[in-house]
């Protein structure tokens, strides 16, 4: 079988025996312009499934005017609808902006880490918005095998309990599930995948992910052998499906904004709103 069948087959196979959607479905998928959520575009809407583009531009110069072209390219040559979700004009403030105001209360949490919570809260908001049943996201093997190697090297292997290409942990009608067709894919197949169809992707790494512990821990990986890199996905995958679930704690909703959260306040009004308005 041919690399991009071999490909192709994997996808439609996560997503058919992990029951990730259903043709009827509403999907919401979020794409930034990388090669993944590229991918991920092409892909569904070549399978045939009912799916609308989020693109939040984050403003960080040059680097968000190139990925919001690459979305706005993509959807247009696959009829895809595509919302854009402009940061300053819906928060006020450039991404950039917003994570010096959050570091100066929260001094050592990362750029990756308060973007990370940030772009999830505005996700989820669209998704529901929408009315979508599921949100779908690039997330790749590698990324997984990364996050898992971190959770380790955090001394909490617990937190890799509630991994898969589908979020289950929590049965709530506000929280909508994320979903990743990716999930068995590595990287570098992806990369190919993405040249080979010729997608508009930008393959640079955002210029503000440089201080991110992900990126120490990728380039770890990296420099390990081949066969290495292989056995540690393998044993992520091993590993990952025996550790406990976690139970799932109660959900709140959030004070400030009403999203589902675990605590009082969810953790992008905890991190934000405290930081910009005090
Ligand atoms: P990251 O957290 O940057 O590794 O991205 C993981 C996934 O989140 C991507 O594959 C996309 O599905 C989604 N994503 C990341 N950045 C954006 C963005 N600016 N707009 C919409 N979705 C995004
Ligand atoms: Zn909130």
């Amino acid at each position: 079988m041919k690399f991009e069948e071999k490909f192709e087959k994997l996808v439609m196979e996560t997503i058919e025996k992990n029951k990730l959607f259903i043709k009827k479905d509403k999907i919401l998928l979020a794409i930034s312009g990388g090669k993944d959520s590229l991918v991920n575009a092409y892909l569904l809407k070549k399978f045939g499934y009912d799916i609308y583009a989020i693109h939040i531009d984050l403003k960080i110069g040059k680097y968000s005017e190139k990925c919001r072209e690459a979305c706005e390219k993509i959807c247009k040559e696959n009829k895809i609808p595509l919302s854009i979700y402009d940061i300053k004009n819906e928060m006020g403030s450039s991404m950039c902006y917003i994570r010096a105001a959050v570091q100066s209360k929260h001094a050592g949490l990362s750029n990756c880490a308060i973007c990370g919570v940030i772009k999830k809260w505005i996700m989820n908001k669209q998704a529901r918005k929408l009315k979508a049943k599921v949100i779908v996201t690039g997330h790749n093997i590698d990324d997984e095998a990364q996050t898992f190697l971190m959770n380790i090297f955090k001394g909490s292997p617990e937190l890799s309990s509630n991994t898969g290409p589908i979020s289950k942990n929590i049965k709530e009608k506000k929280f909508i599930p994320r979903a990743k067709p990716l999930y068995y894919c590595l990287e570098e197949d992806i990369r190919k995948y993405s040249k080979l169809k010729g997608l508009p992707v930008i393959y640079e790494k955002c210029p503000c992910s440089g201080d991110s512990y992900r990126i120490q821990i990728r380039n770890f990986i990296e420099k390990r052998f081949e066969k290495e890199k292989a056995n540690l996905i393998k044993s992520f995958e091993k590993l990952s499906k025996q550790i406990p679930k976690k139970e799932g704690s109660s959900i709140n909703y959030c004070e400030k904004c009403g999203e589902p959260c675990r605590k009082n306040i969810c953790k992008k009004c905890e991190l934000v709103d405290l930081a910009i308005i005090g």
